[in-house]
């Protein structure tokens, strides 16, 4: 969710460089209660049909629901990473993540494969 979706108030205390103590008494519009703090995260995204991760991104964290905010700035670096297509050579590490079938209750997924 991008940061302008905010309160005004949260918005202002971003016109300095935020550094350490700026933003942290923005409060979360999603569970309208949590405090919003500083923190490096990690997000995936689909490109085609495979899954890029891209951590170390300064976001504001919801302290009570987990919401994730990004500045008006990191969404367009972002968007930039996302449009150079993230090519392989630039990746620093690779991983292999686990891939699940969501199951509907009382159906079996072998039985129905013919
Ligand atoms: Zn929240």
């Amino acid at each position: 969710m991008p940061l302008s979706e905010l309160p005004d108030q949260a918005q202002e205390e971003h016109a300095a460089p935020a550094s350490e103590a700026t933003a942290e008494q923005a409060m979360c519009t999603a569970c309208s209660g949590g405090f919003l703090t500083r923190q490096d995260v990690k997000t995936a995204l689909w490109e085609g049909e495979g899954l890029v991760v891209i951590e170390g991104i300064a976001a504001l964290v919801c302290q009570s629901c987990g919401e994730q905010y990004y500045e008006d700035d990191t969404a367009m670096k972002l968007d930039l990473m996302r449009g150079t297509g993230f090519s392989a050579e630039n990746a620093v590490r690779s991983m292999t993540v686990p891939v699940f079938v969501f199951e509907t209750p009382g159906t079996d997924h072998e039985a129905e494969e013919k």
